[in-house]
């Protein structure tokens, strides 16, 4: 039986393909997703109208939008691609083409758990060429925007711990801390679904963004519960931010480092990925 790799240190690739079809949460749209083994180190994307036409991701690509990470291939957006890239990268897929109908991921059930079920039908398998290597960092770093704040402290050991605040009684203070690996981020990471509030649910809808959105693919919350429980873990919404996290990470790769992250979004991910990179380069 497949069993997922025990760390992030090998190079791999899907066993198959998967063929995968939805809709996008923020435009309402139809959208393919065809996931291919590649030898290529990393992870591209092209659309089937131009499948010779291959962008291979980076942080120049993304682009920081209300409520989700959008990739800009060259003028042609795609859009909610975090949880399906923190899918491949947090269960050790390296190397992996990903081929769009449409413009926007399916959100699936708000989680990355329906992609990893896909991963695992397919398996992986040591890809033939090196993975990109992983970043290391010589010092700590630390991005803040307002009371956001998200700090990395070299380490062998890739540890994540995500704290969040919330003026609501349902969702209040959470801190979840985990030593990530495929096998922890299947079990304890992947199930966690999105979350929103009902009452920014018909304002987000006034102004066009989540038409696909509805009960089956978010957890909401309505200050003092939850419209649609039960919930998958106790803290699922601050298990959901680190997922959020690993997904942003995918342009950059996961570095050797503790990172404890305190109100994380997706523009700070991504300004520390952009850090990241920096301390790369
Ligand atoms: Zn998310």
């Amino acid at each position: 039986m497949f069993s997922f790799p025990i760390d992030y240190e090998q190079g791999w690739t899907l066993g198959n393909k998967i063929n995968k079809y939805g809709i996008g949460l923020h435009t309402g749209s139809k959208c393919n997703v065809v996931i291919k083994p590649t030898e290529l180190p990393g992870f591209h994307f092209s659309f089937s109208e131009d499948p010779n036409k291959v962008f291979s991701i980076d942080i120049s690509q993304v682009r920081n939008t209300p409520l989700c990470t959008t990739l800009d291939l060259n003028g042609k957006k795609i859009s909610t691609v975090e949880h399906l890239l923190a899918s491949l990268i947090g269960v050790g897929v390296t190397h992996a083409h990903i081929e769009i109908t449409g413009n926007e991921i399916p959100l699936l059930d708000g989680s990355a758990i329906g992609w990893v079920k896909e991963i695992e039908k397919v398996g992986m398998v040591n890809s033939t060429t090196s993975p990109k290597p992983r970043p290391e960092l010589k010092a700590p770093i630390f991005v803040e925007k307002g009371e956001s704040v998200i700090f990395a402290i070299p380490s062998n050991n890739l540890k994540l711990i995500g704290l969040i605040d919330f003026p609501y009684k349902a969702i209040g203070q959470q801190m979840f801390s985990i030593e990530l690996s495929p096998h922890n981020f299947v079990e304890e990471i992947a199930p966690a679904r999105t979350f929103g509030f009902l009452d920014q649910l018909e304002e987000l809808k006034r102004a066009g963004l989540i038409k696909g959105g509805d009960l089956e693919n978010a957890l909401i919350c309505n200050g003092d519960a939850w419209v649609n429980p039960p919930l998958r873990f106790p803290d699922e919404p601050v298990r959901h931010k680190l997922l959020d996290l690993i997904g942003d990470l995918a342009c950059i790769g996961l570095p050797r480092a503790q990172i404890i992250v305190y109100k994380g979004s997706h523009s700070l991910h991504n300004e520390f990925a952009a850090s990241l990179q920096k301390v790369l380069t």
